[in-house]
């Protein structure tokens, strides 16, 4: 069967010597699945390409896995990791520049060096943005420490994909049920509150043409549009917006289709925020390829949103 072109950029790998910061979730999953997900994470070459061909994925923008050095604690080691990992990332892709793309794996730790390291990644290695995996070690990107590295964001004209990380604490209702803190909710939770910190935060009215990007069908926040509006009206404790909360949502921030392979709310997400706010990706290796290239080219949506989906819209907001 045909298959509809695709692009996708919530696409994984590992650099030498990550593999340790993702113990925090990889202690969980059985020795088969580690293995499997060990193999493809270190692959860029067979695996990989051959699971694209198979699902008509033409182009991906890979990213290494989480947490990597947003969890490192030594300010030196992270930001000498990043830019080591950098580097291996654009030799992976320089045996397949038509067919991997990269984003920048960033030591946040320090935002004016993030920013330069950013820079470096976009205009000398041809990086299409960052992809960063969550808080730094408890830090979130709304402090005005980072203004310097939304300004430079907004200069280079690419995004950043904020991926799910552990809570820098585990909340008290999770008390008891470590099923639900990782990837399974809490992730979600996680990373849609950071994202509302940076929108109730005020950095896309100080910086209006940064593009956020969700995965996980925007961690649940196209879903709630209409209450942060009704709500925030009634309860602003003396915040203030240029724009209703919902506008920033499918705007400012837009979102992926990674790991929720249901038709019903990719269609939710559509009509909530219009097509052009939503962008297909797996979640590779963690996700199927197969099981996601079926669930977009089937989910009830109109080709002319399909196709935007799959492709257009990656094409535009990476300038492909
Ligand atoms: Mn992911």
């Amino acid at each position: 069967m045909a298959r509809i072109p695709k692009i996708a950029f919530e696409e994984h790998y590992t650099a030498p010597g990550f593999a340790d910061y993702s113990k925090a979730f990889t202690q969980h999953i059985s020795p088969e699945l580690a293995a499997y997900l060990g193999q493809r994470l270190n692959d860029f070459d067979e695996l990989r390409i051959q699971e694209m061909d198979a699902a008509g994925v033409e182009y991906v923008i890979l990213s290494q896995t989480g947490p990597g050095v947003q969890a490192e604690p030594d300010l030196q080691q992270a930001l000498r990791l990043a830019a080591q990992n950098n580097d291996f990332l654009a030799q992976r892709i320089a045996a397949h520049p038509t067919r991997l793309g990269g984003f920048a794996h960033l030591a946040m730790q320090d935002p004016a060096k993030a920013a330069d390291e950013l820079e470096r990644t976009v205009k000398q290695l041809g990086f299409k943005g960052a992809l960063v995996n969550g808080h730094t070690r408890g830090v979130y990107y709304d402090d005005r420490a980072y203004d310097v590295f939304w300004e430079r964001l907004q200069a280079l004209d690419v995004p950043l994909y904020l991926h799910p990380i552990d809570p820098f604490t585990v909340p008290h209702v999770y008390g008891g049920h470590p099923e639900i803190v990782g990837a399974c909710w809490g992730w979600g939770v996680e990373t849609a509150s950071h994202a509302l910190r940076l929108l109730f935060g005020g950095v896309f009215d100080r910086f209006p043409r940064v593009k956020v990007i969700l995965g996980h069908m925007g961690e649940g926040l196209p879903f709630q549009r209409w209450r942060f509006d009704s709500r925030f009206a009634v309860y602003p404790h003396g915040v203030t917006l240029q724009r209703k909360p919902s506008e920033y949502i499918g705007s400012n921030i837009v979102i992926t289709t990674s790991g929720v392979c249901s038709g019903a709310t990719v269609a939710g997400a559509v009509a909530e925020m219009g097509a052009e706010a939503v962008l297909f990706s797996i979640d590779y290796p963690y996700e199927s390829t197969a099981l996601a290239a079926e669930f977009i080219e089937s989910a009830p949506i109109s080709e002319e949103a399909r196709r935007l989906v799959c492709y257009d819209n990656a094409k535009r907001l990476f300038k492909l």
